[in-house]
């Protein structure tokens, strides 16, 4: 039996499935997933030596590559002065100071461990801060695994929507409004129904949970003009897209300015940090100075707060997400050309650091046109580049992630053995 998979049913005795998060069992794609024992700038090596050209990048954190000597060095200075003290330090001030620095629409933020918290505690002040208690969430987006977001859309549209998970009361998410992400006409007539009880809308504005899905031309604009209208709040989910698709996230390129910001993965630079952040009037209704309760006992410790301070500094530096942008291009035009060339129907997009694969003719503009993509020709050829070693995400609904370490030569060679897996899987 080999190492990876004797690990695997070890793991599958002492972990429900093996896995700490349930897409690493690979259930979408079958067969077992590779352990890793270790990581460097583009690089996986599993547990048999095997290395691997990695295109998740801890699906989303490892934008300067993995394990970059800079943040290392700096994770272990910080942990040398003591792990976490439960009392405010300088360090979480520097990265507070940054985020803000960076993302002007965010004039204060509270850190917190992880995008669930982040997503959570952003929609519990936004309730308090309306005093309203609906949401409107989009299908297709994730927002962490809270309960009142653990939802898909009901029957009719206008309808609260139904638990997606096992253990969420209906009553749980009888707030939540599910509508399709870039129908700016379904949440119109959601504010036109309920236009004094919506507390706030939540989007990415750029989907990175449904595959990678652009938002259409208006619709974050609408969205911002709706909210303003009807005094509800406008988050942007961008724990995916912050600092990854741009310096100043998607807001940054958009220009559409949202009340309130999540963010998580990139600020962490690898280690557990989230954020919550906005408008300093919203902001200053969480605790200690509002009456909505938010704690944590690890937020903002000095070790992930080390190696978020060091992955910012250097996301600033001249260049950075040119370049970034420019390789994420050459990979996925390439990858296009390539399956084409066979004959496989391959279609991509990509901004910044983050990019999507669709195996279908078009890029789609939503969720109904990711699921209705190849997903057998994806299947086909994520375990034919996994087994000539490179490392995608193990399911169609997956966003893709760059990072700086991916020279030109790294995505050459990715695109020779994408040459040969596409022609051996017609
Ligand atoms: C990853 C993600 C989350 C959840 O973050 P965790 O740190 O996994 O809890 C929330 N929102 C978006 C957009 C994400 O991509």
């Amino acid at each position: 039996m080999s190492r990876n998979t004797e690990l695997f049913e070890r793991a599958c005795r002492a972990i429900p499935g093996g896995v700490n998060s349930p897409v690493r069992a690979f259930r979408s794609v079958g067969g077992t997933p590779p352990f890793i024992a270790r990581a460097q700038g583009p690089y996986l090596w599993d547990a048999e030596g095997t290395r691997y050209i990695d295109y998740i990048g801890s699906w989303g954190p490892a934008i300067l590559g993995h394990a970059d000597p800079e943040v290392v060095a700096a994770v272990q200075a910080a942990a040398v002065d003591g792990l976490s003290f439960g009392a405010p330090t300088e360090a979480e001030i520097e990265l507070a100071e940054a985020i803000i620095e960076r993302i002007p629409s965010i004039e204060q933020v509270r850190l917190v461990s992880s995008g669930t918290e982040a997503t959570m505690s952003a929609i519990r002040l936004a309730r308090g801060h309306t005093g309203r208690h609906k949401i409107i969430k989009f299908e297709g987006c994730y927002h962490g695994h809270a309960d009142s977001l653990l939802v898909k859309a009901g029957s009719g549209m206008l309808t609260f929507g139904n638990p997606t998970s096992a253990g969420v009361p209906p009553e749980f998410v009888q707030h939540t409004l599910v509508l399709d992400y870039n129908d700016l006409g379904a949440v119109e007539a959601a504010f036109a129904q309920y236009p004094e009880d919506i507390a706030c809308v939540i989007v990415e504005p750029i989907a990175g949970n449904m595959n990678m899905v652009r938002p259409a031309p208006g619709f974050l604009e609408g969205l911002r003009a709706l909210c303003t209208r009807h005094g509800a709040v406008l988050i942007f989910d961008e724990v995916m897209t912050g600092l990854r698709v741009g310096p100043q996230g998607m807001q940054g390129l958009c220009g559409v300015t949202p009340d309130m910001t999540t963010l998580a993965k990139i600020i962490g630079g690898g280690m557990p940090v989230g954020a919550f952040g906005g408008r300093a009037d919203i902001m200053a209704g969480i605790a200690p100075l509002g009456a909505v309760y938010q704690a944590g006992t690890l937020s903002g410790n000095p070790v992930a707060v080390a190696a978020g301070r060091v992955t910012l500094r250097r996301l600033a530096e001249p260049g950075f997400y040119d370049a970034l942008h420019r390789r994420t291009g050459a990979l996925v035009q390439g990858l296009v050309e390539r399956a084409r060339r066979h004959g496989v129907p391959l279609s991509g997009d990509w901004q910044g650091g983050l990019f999507g694969l669709y195996f279908r003719d078009t890029v789609p503009t939503g969720l109904a046109e990711v699921s209705a993509s190849d997903l057998d020709a994806f299947k086909r050829f994520f375990h034919g580049m996994l087994s000539a070693g490179v490392h995608f995400a193990p399911s169609a609904f997956e966003a893709g992630f760059v990072s700086a370490t991916h020279d030109d030569a790294v995505i050459q060679e990715t695109l020779d053995i994408a040459d040969r897996v596409f022609a051996g899987s017609k």
